[in-house]
């Protein structure tokens, strides 16, 4: 896994001007906005479906996870079937210089996966072939997370990868992939070895350690959408853990002292155990405060870690569950599914078997470096508590993701993503249903603004994959040091920019 992106940089140490850039700028003609025609000649060359908004299926074809994103209005949906799709898509938006926008899972934070132009669509990307004995799994672009887990666990395998069941396998691992195996295994990221990607200009390309090195680096965490279209992954993957699932919940009035007790703990816990802790304000049902998490390993040996962490906190938890499962059955109580099939666990309006709905919520994210001290703590549960002030109904809060581990023991210059010397990444949401009023959606928005001014300062970096629009000095919170590097690569692979939102990687400072 680190092989691969430890020879990235080390190919690229210390010269700048080494990088191959692999394509040249190409001058094609430029036709103008697409006719009924062009869409037409467009529709009768792809081997997928393209979906025009004259289409019955473009009302839900259009649609993002995140419904508070409601008129994402594309002038046409590709979805493609294979990489030949891709470049006929790309060729036709550079001839006609529309907007593209590439769409894994759909769960881009800023809806970044729809434009006006065309949306690229590779969810029929969705195989996955594992080899048992080279431990590595190949997985298309479009595959949805829960698939991803299964089919690689159906092998005693598996990829650390994130908690949502519906989220794409392209936006995850391109921006990083935080999840309960991080600690042990690392990020998705770390574990990519290999991607078949289609370049703004149009070419395909398989990027390794070997071959295209840095597009591999920035394809480990530099942010989904900037560099080329991904088809398809090529993964290390991990023999199956035994894994011990746990929550511990205490009383509100000890949230604070919790929080520093959880900081401390997980500071010095074993790779094994990976733990987030959740500070939630849950409208009409009042405040929760748990700790929760993964262990690699039996319940036994959870539990002296488990002891130690009570006996850090003054007050003992109002209530506790340990319980051993499979692979796969925690990886679906983590994303929800705990009572779903495989193919109910999908979006309803992606999958015809699939029950879940989509969600409307905001979020924000930053990181503590270190354990902080009691006061801290207790500006974090005063900062929970003021979600309640703004917005009495909505619910929402702090959710602490352990980082350490493996994560923290590749250098911030190894991969793309930056963030390897911090104790826990912090996301702030909070979301709402369609009974919410919009004075108290827009309050809140408002105390999210409030957190970020008052209480992520000074902004301890930002995760890329929760992506924030509202986010000011995004390019540092995102990349920090990498940011150059990125560019670099940006203008290698994407000299015109084709490939832009507007927080993607620029070509110039
Ligand atoms: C409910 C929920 C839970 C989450 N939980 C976790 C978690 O546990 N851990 C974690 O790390 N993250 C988590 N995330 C964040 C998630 O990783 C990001 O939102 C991610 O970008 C989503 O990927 P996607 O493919 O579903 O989204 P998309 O919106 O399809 O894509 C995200 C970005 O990648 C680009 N992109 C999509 N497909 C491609 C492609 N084939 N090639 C190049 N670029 C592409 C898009 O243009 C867009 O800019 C969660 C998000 C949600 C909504």
């Amino acid at each position: 896994m680190a092989s691969g992106a430890a020879a990235a940089a080390l190919s690229l140490g210390g010269c700048e001007a080494k990088a191959p850039p692999p394509t040249t700028t190409t001058t094609t003609a430029v036709l103008g906005p697409p006719t009924a025609a062009d869409w037409r000649r467009l529709r009768d060359s792809l081997a997928g479906t393209l979906v025009l908004p004259s289409s019955a299926a473009y009302a839900t074809n259009r649609l993002l996870y995140n419904s508070k994103f409601a008129d994402p209005r594309p002038a046409a949906i590709a979805y493609c079937v294979g990489a030949d799709d891709v470049s006929r898509c790309v060729d036709f938006v550079t001839r006609h210089e529309i907007e593209v926008a590439a769409r894994s899972g759909g769960h881009s934070y800023g809806g970044y996966s729809s434009c006006n132009g065309l949306v690229v669509d590779v969810s029929r990307f969705n195989s996955v072939t594992v080899d048992t004995k080279a431990n590595v799994a190949k997985v298309g672009a479009g595959t949805r997370l829960i698939d991803v887990y299964n089919e690689i666990g159906s092998r005693d395998r598996l990829l650390p990868g994130g908690s949502c069941p519906t989220v794409g396998i392209a936006g995850l691992t391109l921006g990083g992939g935080v999840g309960a195996f991080g600690r042990k295994f690392g990020l998705t990221c770390d574990n990519l070895r290999a991607a078949e990607l289609v370049t703004a200009a149009g070419d395909r390309l398989r990027v390794n350690a070997n071959k295209q090195p840095e597009l591999l680096w920035a394809c480990q965490g530099g942010g989904g959408g900037n560099f080329g279209i991904a088809t398809s992954f090529e993964f290390d993957i991990h023999p199956m853990p035994e894994v011990t699932l746990f929550t511990l919940q205490y009383p509100w009035g000890s949230a604070a002292d919790m929080l520093q007790a959880w900081q401390h703990w997980v500071a010095t816990a074993p790779d094994e155990l990976w733990s987030n802790c959740q500070l939630l304000s849950q409208g009409t049902y009042g405040f929760l405060a748990q700790i929760g998490g993964v262990f690699c390993g039996p319940p036994a040996a959870l539990e002296s870690l488990l002891s130690s962490l009570r006996s850090s906190v003054a007050t003992a938890p109002s209530s506790t569950f340990v319980g051993s499962d499979r692979y796969i059955e925690a990886m679906k109580i983590e994303a929800g599914c705990s009572a779903l099939s495989i193919a109910s666990c999908h979006l309803a309006t992606v999958n015809r078997r699939g029950v879940l709905s989509r969600e409307a919520y905001s979020a924000k994210s930053s990181y503590l470096d270190a354990p902080s001290g009691s006061a801290h703590a207790a500006k974090l549960v005063h900062a929970v508590q003021t979600l309640k002030d703004y917005a009495p109904t909505v619910g929402g809060g702090l959710a602490f993701d352990a980082y350490g581990g493996a994560i923290n023991r590749l250098s911030s210059a190894q991969t793309a993503f930056v963030h390897r010397d911090k104790l826990a990444c912090i996301q702030a949401t909070y979301s709402w249903s369609g009974y919410t009023s919009r004075a108290e959606i827009a309050a809140g928005q408002r105390w999210l603004t409030w957190l970020g001014a008052e209480v992520f300062t000074p902004q301890s970096g930002a995760y890329q994959n929760y992506i924030d629009p509202t986010l000011l000095d995004w390019k540092t919170a995102y990349y920090g040091t990498n940011l150059e590097r990125l560019i670099k690569v940006k203008r290698a692979y994407d000299p015109e920019n084709r490939l832009a939102f507007a927080q993607s990687i620029p070509v110039h400072l």
